[in-house]
């Protein structure tokens, strides 16, 4: 049985971002560029007014100013600002020739309509004035490779005219819950059934991190069901599997996949839960399709998904496989471990004192099935193997869901 840790390393050297594709840029958010993005205009492109008021030049020492024309943003003055006239300008709109500074108009005062004062002895060269290529300029690095676009950087291609980015694409993920005792949600159940809950779990899950999904519906614990609804999965990048890999006689998915031709990389890790999850590749032409055998249990097959299905799914997309980050907490009550597997438990962070490290408390957590006091948790505490009893306050890990 591999540690967590194996399975971590086994998972990194089958996976590796997908080749990058060319896409509109409006398309790409939350997506990974697969090349440097080189700005082909300045910015601001123009010598361009901050402000509403005058355009004038600094140097003129003329006692008045006469306004010779008006421009607005996207005009251009058809005149230069000579000596005793000035421009009046709105903001966003580009300073004439001659101008080195705007002033705002209510700092200045008018002699008569078409006259103000001048007001170039209390103005510095280049106020009211942002110049050409102050944020950067054409031939710049402005976004780099491996950049997840968010919404500032989807606004920064657009200054710039980059319609079109190569990225690296998202994976496509095939879903596939099984179970002769599974019915859908809005079905009534028979003696002996329950309902599919993994299956909206982990497409809701997938759709939450903006991966495309296909949903292969419920799978029956019978051969030949099972494995025409695979072989439609194995066409995605990613195939998960719920159920059917644990050693009960109906527990058929691993003969299944291996008759598809996925070689299993790992079966059971040192875990709890999750401890029956399965894992393997297949290699068509080139392209691998990843497979998770989810152990059935809706919170075994939630936190195998949180542990090793998001980075799976983050290195298709571009990023170098990384486990997932834990972070230090304060255990806000006494926990009592037994066992010689790690467990993930469900947890809720609470209130800490100021200055304090943040505090996590266990939840009154049922075991795989107990999917309603998960929906309380916001975090997995990792505790480590051993029997052991940690009194309030002593240091746990945690994973946030
Ligand atoms: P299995 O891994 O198929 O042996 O299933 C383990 C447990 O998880 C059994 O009690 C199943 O009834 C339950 N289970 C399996 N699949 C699902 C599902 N899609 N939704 C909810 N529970 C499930
Ligand atoms: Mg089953």
């Amino acid at each position: 049985m591999l540690t967590v840790a194996e399975a971590h390393e086994c998972i990194a050297r089958c996976v590796g971002p997908l080749a990058p594709v060319r896409m509109k840029f409006t398309d790409a958010l939350g997506l990974r560029l697969a090349e440097d993005v080189v700005s082909q205009v300045d910015s601001p492109p123009f010598d361009k007014a901050l402000l509403d008021g005058f355009a004038i030049s600094t140097a003129d020492e003329s006692a008045s100013l006469h306004e010779i024309e008006m421009v607005t943003a996207g005009g251009v003055a058809k005149n230069a600002v000579s000596s005793g006239a000035t421009i009046r300008i709105m903001t966003g709109a580009p300073a004439p020739a001659g101008a080195d500074a705007v002033v705002a108009w209510e700092d200045c005062q008018s002699l008569d309509e078409q006259t103000i004062q001048n007001p170039a002895p209390k103005t510095k060269p280049g106020a009211g004035i942002l110049k050409r290529g102050t944020s950067f300029h054409r031939g710049q690095v402005v976004l780099e490779a491996g950049k997840q676009l968010g919404p500032l950087d989807i606004a920064l291609l657009a200054e710039i005219g980059q319609a079109e980015v190569m990225i690296h694409p998202q994976p496509r993920v095939a879903v596939l819950p099984t179970g002769d005792e599974l019915v859908e949600a809005d079905q009534p159940l028979g003696p002996g059934q329950i309902r599919n809950s993994n299956g909206p779990m982990l497409l809701a899950a997938l759709k939450s991190v903006g991966v495309e999904t296909i949903d292969l519906g419920v799978g029956r614990d019978d051969p030949i069901d099972l494995r025409e609804r695979i072989a439609r999965g194995l066409e995605c990048d990613v195939l998960l599997v719920s159920g059917g890999v644990s050693a009960g006689v109906k527990d058929l998915v691993p003969s299944v996949l291996a008759e598809l031709g996925v070689k299993e990389k790992f079966h059971k890790l040192k875990m709890k839960p999750g401890k029956p999850l399965w894992f393997g590749v297949r290699q068509e032409k080139g392209r691998p399709a990843l497979v998770f055998g989810l152990p059935g249990n809706p919170v075994s097959t939630l936190v195998s998904f949180r542990l090793f299905v998001l980075p799976t799914l983050e290195a298709f997309a571009g990023e170098s496989y990384a486990p997932p980050v834990t972070k230090p907490a304060k255990l806000a009550k006494a926990f009592t471990h037994r066992g010689d597997r790690p467990t993930y438990f469900p947890c809720r962070r609470v209130a800490a004192e100021a200055g304090e490290r943040s505090k996590v408390e266990p939840l009154d957590w049922k075991g795989s099935a107990d999917l309603a006091t998960l929906t309380r948790a916001d975090c997995l505490a990792a505790f480590p193997p051993g029997d052991y009893e940690l009194a309030a306050g002593n240091t746990v890990e945690i994973l946030p869901l």
